[in-house]
């Protein structure tokens, strides 16, 4: 088995977790009520998709 050549210092370690990053993907605010919903979907706060309300609620 393969073995690292050196151990990484703790600021390589540091450097390469800058990327870790804690998001909801596919977060888009809805142009009809300004809230946060996932793209591609029904806007859950308001019931609209592409400028229509397609849910009643
Ligand atoms: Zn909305």
């Amino acid at each position: 088995m393969a073995v690292p050549f050196r151990r990484t210092s703790k600021t390589a370690k540091r450097k390469r977790r800058t990327h870790y990053k804690l998001q909801v993907p596919g977060m888009v605010t809805c142009p009809n009520c300004g809230e946060m919903k996932l793209a591609h979907r029904v806007c859950k706060e308001c019931g609209t998709y592409k400028g229509k309300e397609v849910v009643n609620d």
